[in-house]
């Protein structure tokens, strides 16, 4: 997947983990500084899961997806 990826029809940008397609921000910008997104659906947050836990994109998508793809957010999970 290619993480600066901006998806065409919402303006945002592609979670790592999950592809949610609306985050404001890129993971990391082009001097290599995290974000600090926390992702509404996955709850991944680049510079601290990957950083601070050591968890890559791939064990946090593992994990997330093990534990049934829930929704992370307290938002209302958008249609579709
Ligand atoms: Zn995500």
């Amino acid at each position: 997947m290619n993480d600066r990826t901006v998806n065409k029809l919402s303006g945002g940008y592609s979670c790592q983990v999950c592809g949610y397609p609306e985050l404001q921000y890129p993971p990391r910008d082009s001097d290599g500084i995290a974000s600090l997104e926390i992702c509404p659906s996955c709850g991944y947050q680049p510079g601290y899961d990957d950083d601070c836990l050591g968890r890559s994109t791939d064990e946090a998508r593992a994990l997330w997806i093990e534990s049934g793809r829930k929704w992370w957010s307290t938002r209302p999970r958008p249609e579709g």
